[in-house]
C-alpha cells in the first residue's frame, strides 16, 4: 500500500482524534501526509462545571482542538457544529460529511467505530453514529455523482483508498507509536477543559497504549480495523 498523501480524520467530538489516533496522525504527518480534521459536534455538553455555559464551552473546545491539531501538524480543522450528544444519522449529516470529504479528497479516512464495544466506556452514541455515517459516505455516497446532486459542481465525487476504524477489540492494524507517545500526550493536554487531573489521564493513556502494543513488542500502540477499498 502506498503512503497516503492526504488524510481526513472525522470524529464526533473535539478530543476524539487525539484519544484514538494522535500517535498515528503524528506519524503520518512526519511521513509527509497532509491531514484535515472534521469534527461533527461542537462539544457543547462536555463539562461538569455548573457555571459553564454551552456558548463559552463551544469556543473553549474549538480553541483546544485547534491547539491539539497544531501540536500534531494537522493542516485544517473544520467544525460541522452539530449539537453534542444529539447526533442522528440524517441526510443532512451524510451530505455534510460527504461534502467535507469531497473538499479534502483524502486517500485515507480515519474514523470511529460504528459498533458498540465494551472497552471504550461502552462507546458514546455520537461516536457510533458518526462512525456509521462516515463509512456510508465513503461507500457509496461520496463516490457517486448522483448522491447529493446539490454538491455539484463545486464538490466532485471522490474515491478513498483506505479507512482506519478506531477499534481496540481484536484490531487488524496495530500502529507502533512509541516514538510519538509524548506528542500524543502533548496534544491531549490541549483539551484542558476535559479533565481535572492530567497526571491520571497521562497514566491511563500510557497504560492503554502499552497494552495495545504488548503483543507486537511495541512500547506504545494505537489500534484500528483497516478497510481497503476496491478500485
Ligand atoms: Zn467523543
Amino acid at each position: 500500500m502506498e503512503q497516503p498523501r492526504r488524510v481526513a480524520v472525522i470524529t464526533a467530538h473535539p478530543d476524539d482524534s487525539e484519544f484514538g489516533a494522535a500517535g498515528t496522525i503524528a506519524k503520518l504527518v512526519q511521513e509527509g501526509a497532509e491531514v484535515a480534521y472534521v469534527i461533527v459536534t461542537n462539544g457543547n455538553k462536555g463539562s461538569g462545571d455548573r457555571a459553564m455555559t454551552s456558548e463559552r464551552l463551544v469556543r473553549i473546545r474549538q480553541d483546544e482542538q485547534r491547539a491539539a491539531a497544531r501540536t500534531l501538524g494537522v493542516e485544517r480543522v473544520h467544525f460541522l457544529g452539530y449539537e453534542d450528544g444529539e447526533v442522528e444519522d440524517t441526510r443532512e449529516l451524510r451530505r455534510d460529511v460527504s461534502r467535507e470529504i469531497r473538499r479534502w479528497r483524502p486517500d485515507l479516512v480515519i474514523c470511529q467505530s460504528p459498533n458498540r464495544t465494551y472497552n471504550l466506556g461502552f462507546s458514546h452514541r455520537d461516536h457510533r453514529i458518526v462512525g456509521g455515517v462516515v463509512l456510508d459516505c465513503v461507500y457509496p455516497l461520496f463516490r457517486d455523482h448522483l448522491a447529493f446532486p446539490e454538491l455539484l459542481p463545486e464538490f466532485e465525487p471522490h474515491k478513498v483508498r483506505e479507512i482506519y476504524v478506531m477499534q481496540w477489540e481484536n484490531p487488524q492494524l496495530v500502529v507502533d507509536i512509541s516514538d510519538v507517545m509524548d506528542l500524543k500526550l502533548k496534544a491531549l493536554a490541549c483539551h484542558a477543559s476535559q479533565f481535572g487531573d492530567f497526571a491520571a489521564l497521562d497514566a491511563r493513556v500510557r497504560e492503554r497504549g502499552a497494552a495495545l502494543g504488548r503483543a507486537h513488542g511495541y512500547a506504545y500502540a494505537e489500534a484500528f480495523d483497516r478497510i481497503e477499498m476496491l478500485r
